[in-house]
């Protein structure tokens, strides 16, 4: 059975006030799913394996962090929380504040946001706010609103979204047995590749069980940390990874450079590639959440990373059906229904 929940299941590992009032949508006991065929496909030698982190209650690992967070926000008294996205973390705060008996209030850039994002906010009840702007401009005017009124902030500029999002990084470890040797993972906000480096190494400290390097993905139109400077107008298809002056950006390249690793850039391109591969092995993530695969298949293909012998994680941060608008497809053949018509069909 499914446990209740993360905060439960991992409280004593987790640096959370004492008056937080845990909450629950049973987030978290994600799957880690092998993927040898991609593995031979790239040239084989290693284990490789997908974090499905698209199975949370609302459908992205925004939910590991988002109860934590509003669970500290009830227990502080917050009626109201607030954040600013590019469509999950509006989402998941709508789905926890609800369930908390709480209100959500959410701001979302100009255009851009997945239809199921969208929908799934305004369906668990948030009030949602189109601001005309990009995220950005969105996160500067939710830390100024919480800093004059009494209005819980949970973006991952909060840190118990990260005590939160940390027991992804103990799964994994409880899951393998030990760290991976490669995290491949996107790249927005970068409060994510905080978080797993916060879980990693704390379960080291724990039990020795080893810290990954990290792959850090962005996407080429919205690549801060690659190019080493703010992007005004980010641009690419991957919309939740769209973010052009990430909050935890500098800690990002911190985590690098201490652990190992780098962070990339792929284009739209690779990721609807990787986005395509991985449906046909059955795991349909929305695009950012292909990221980390298009990341990883640039940097065998280019011989820019030695993986024989190695255990590499690939974090999937969201579901599929998020984003279908993203899938080109032909209409489905319509036939009469008739046995002769479907062997003609099929056969
Ligand atoms: C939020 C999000 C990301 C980016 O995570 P950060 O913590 O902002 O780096 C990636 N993929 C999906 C699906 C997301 O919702």
């Amino acid at each position: 059975m499914k446990s209740s929940g993360i905060l439960e299941k991992y409280r004593s590992l987790l640096n959370l006030p004492a008056h937080t009032k845990t909450i629950s949508l049973g987030e978290g006991e994600t799957p880690l799913i092998p993927i040898p065929h991609i593995a031979e496909e790239l040239g084989g030698g290693f284990d490789l394996y997908v974090k499905y982190e698209g199975l949370n209650p609302t459908g992205s690992f925004k939910d590991g962090g988002m109860v934590a967070a509003v669970s500290e926000a009830l227990g502080a008294g917050a009626k109201t929380v607030i954040c600013a996205s590019t469509g999950n973390t509006a989402a998941s705060a709508a789905a926890y504040a609800t369930r908390a008996g709480m209100k959500a209030i959410v701001l979302i850039p100009d255009g851009k946001v997945a239809r199921g994002k969208l929908v799934a906010s305004v369906v668990y009840g948030a009030k949602v706010i189109q601001i005309k702007g990009s995220f950005d401009d969105a996160l500067k005017l939710v830390v100024e609103i919480t800093k004059k009124h009494p209005i819980a902030l949970v973006n991952s500029i909060n840190p118990y979204r990260l005590e939160g999002q940390k027991t992804a990084a103990f799964e994994i470890v409880d899951q393998l047995g030990k760290a991976p040797d490669l995290l491949c993972i996107p790249v927005g906000n970068a409060g994510n590749i905080n978080a797993y480096a916060m879980g990693f190494a704390q379960y080291d400290g724990l039990k020795k069980t080893g810290v990954p390097e990290f792959l850090g993905v962005q996407a080429s139109g919205a690549a801060p940390l690659v190019i080493g400077k703010i992007v005004e107008k980010p641009d690419t298809i991957a919309t939740a990874i769209r973010i052009g002056n990430p909050a935890r950006g500098k800690q990002a390249l911190e985590v690098v450079r201490k652990h190992g690793g780098k962070i990339i850039a792929v284009d739209d391109k690779e990721i609807l590639a990787a986005q395509r591969r991985l449906a046909l092995d059955g795991i349909w993530v929305e695009p950012a959440s292909a990221a980390g695969l298009a990341g990883l298949m640039k940097e065998i293909k280019e011989k820019k990373l030695n993986v024989k012998g190695k255990k590499i994680v690939i974090v999937c941060t969201g579901n599929g059906l998020k984003d279908p608008d993203i899938i080109e497809m032909a209409k489905p053949v319509l036939i009469e229904p008739t046995l002769e018509m479907l062997e003609k069909a099929v056969l």
